[in-house]
């Protein structure tokens, strides 16, 4: 690698002149403009992790290498191996390519490296964090006395909300020891959930997974039979049922009226997770899958999802602040530098946002949401909701009608699992096929193990995964599936 004196940095300054700085700013925002209005290029470049890496630094540069080797790997290694979200034939995980006001916000925080933690130290931060966060209070319908917190992820959510049911737990069991509590998750409930269980101490078998039925959602006859269950154990009590509003494998949400009032027969916490599907609060056509969800004890939402903002921005909302106090509250004596002041004059402010949340530093992104907000509006957002879900029904409508495929179920959101017909059983090979058809990069899903056999999942979430696209996604699986190393499968096929 080589560098001109005038573009490395002389041992003793650490920064670019302005006029440095400006072209290289202006490079950067030619790149990301290309990124995101030409999204036609490849899916993907072809090289595996050991080339792209040995095309990265072995190690730590001693001296600069100049603006001009950042600006190249830019243009180069970086944007040539990208996945590339944005693609039309991109059908892959649940994070989309961030929105422009999405990137207006990354900008700005990356300008300023902005505290949410203490006034005095971030005052628009805090003031832009609060608002945004009584926003969406107001959003999703949320009572006087409720709280929310920004958090770095719905693994964060996940892990905030069992704290706070085994908090309260503790408290309403003051005799009891906590090997007697169960949690109920549903068998399609994220992973993450199974993590936080036993960061919280959790042993195995005192989480039980409930079935989830027909539609795929939490079936209620077998919440209901795991409940009788853990109440036949002597002592044993249900301390926390997670229900879930958007589910990873496919997109299925359930019904939280019903969960509520299983939960209060049982004193348990309700959790919701709708890290996914909370999204569906800013379109009228589809609200109507998280109803009720202000009536759980608490719930979780990732904007950095179906709100196409970059990650990390995702929230904790619980319904009585008071439990998010009992359960993370801090001794802020014991951090006097944040708290210099000796009177304070915005009373509400500051020391606020730190006892709530398990990080300290987190980022602020809820200046994404505000710059979101003013961009698109409810009715924006709303609109690209509704375009997600269209697409979805548009590929499971096509999927049906086709003689080759199978379609799992009618999408609820923004989901759809289908296999080509005579791979029906045959998990290994079709696993092999989505491998196949990922490796080739013509077009991007994921597959999924939903009732215990697998599936070709489609995520749709580009604005550009339009109709136009679709018949081609399935011509290009069934090109994969009719593969000559596929051939043993042909007699399987079912027809019906
Ligand atoms: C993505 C997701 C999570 C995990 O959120 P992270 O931000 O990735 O930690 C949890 N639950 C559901 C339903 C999700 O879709």
């Amino acid at each position: 690698m080589s560098c001109s004196r005038s573009q490395a940095l002389a041992a003793n300054e650490f920064e670019l002149h302005r006029e440095e700085a400006r072209n290289a700013l202006d490079q950067t925002i030619r790149l990301a403009e290309d990124l995101i209005f030409d999204p036609d290029g490849s899916l993907r470049g072809s090289k595996n992790e050991a080339q792209i890496r040995s095309l990265l630094l072995k190690s730590f540069p001693n001296e600069s290498l100049g603006v001009n080797e950042v600006m190249t790997f830019a243009n180069g290694v970086f944007k040539d191996n990208l996945r590339n979200y944005r693609h039309p034939l991109h059908f892959g995980h649940q994070r989309p390519g961030p929105c422009l006001a999405s990137l207006i916000a990354d900008i700005l925080n990356g300008a300023t490296n902005a505290t949410v933690s203490v006034f005095e130290a971030g005052p628009v931060s805090v003031s832009i964090e609060k608002t945004v966060q009584d926003w969406f209070l107001e959003l999703f319908s949320m009572q006087e006395g409720s709280a929310s917190t920004f958090t770095n992820g719905g693994s964060e959510s996940a892990l905030t909300a069992l704290i706070c049911a085994k908090r309260r737990w503790l408290a309403e069991n003051p005799d009891r020891d906590f090997s007697e509590a169960r949690l109920l998750i549903g068998e399609d409930a994220h992973y993450c959930f199974v993590r936080a269980a036993r960061v919280i101490g959790l042993r195995e078998e005192q989480v039980h997974r409930v079935w989830c039925g027909k539609q795929h959602d939490m079936c209620i006859r077998a919440l209901e039979a795991e409940i009788e269950a853990v109440t036949d154990q002597k002592g044993a009590s249900v301390f926390c049922i997670v229900g879930t509003a958007g589910s990873t494998p496919a997109g299925t949400f359930d019904d939280i009226k019903i969960q509520r009032w299983i939960a209060d027969d049982c004193k348990a916490w309700l959790h919701i997770d709708a890290s996914h599907g909370g999204a569906a609060v800013f379109s009228s056509e589809y609200k109507h899958l998280i109803e009720d969800i202000e009536t759980a004890d608490s719930f979780q939402f990732n904007p950095h999802k179906m709100m196409w903002l970059s990650p990390p921005c995702a929230l904790f909302f619980v319904k009585e602040r008071r439990h998010l106090e009992l359960a993370l509250a801090n001794d802020l004596s014991q951090a006097s530098y944040l708290l210099n002041r000796a009177s304070n004059e915005h009373e509400d402010l500051p020391d606020e946002n730190l006892e709530v949340t398990l990080a300290c530093t987190r980022q602020f992104s809820a200046l994404k949401v505000y710059c979101a907000a003013v961009m698109y509006g409810i009715r924006g957002i709303g609109q690209r909701i509704v375009n997600a879900c269209k697409i979805a029904e548009k590929l499971a409508e096509l999927v049906d009608n086709d003689p080759r495929f199978e379609l799992f179920m009618s999408p609820a959101f923004n989901i759809v699992l289908f296999r080509p017909k005579q791979f029906a059983g045959y998990d290994k090979e079709l696993r092999c096929l989505r491998d196949d058809i990922a490796n080739e990069n013509r077009i991007y899903l994921t597959g999924t193990e939903v009732d215990g056999s697998y599936w070709l999942r489609a995520q749709c979430t580009s604005e550009n995964n339009d109709e136009a696209h679709l018949a081609c996604v399935l011509d290009i699986v069934s090109d994969y599936a009719n593969q000559e190393k596929f051939n043993n499968l042909r007699g399987q096929e079912v027809f019906t």
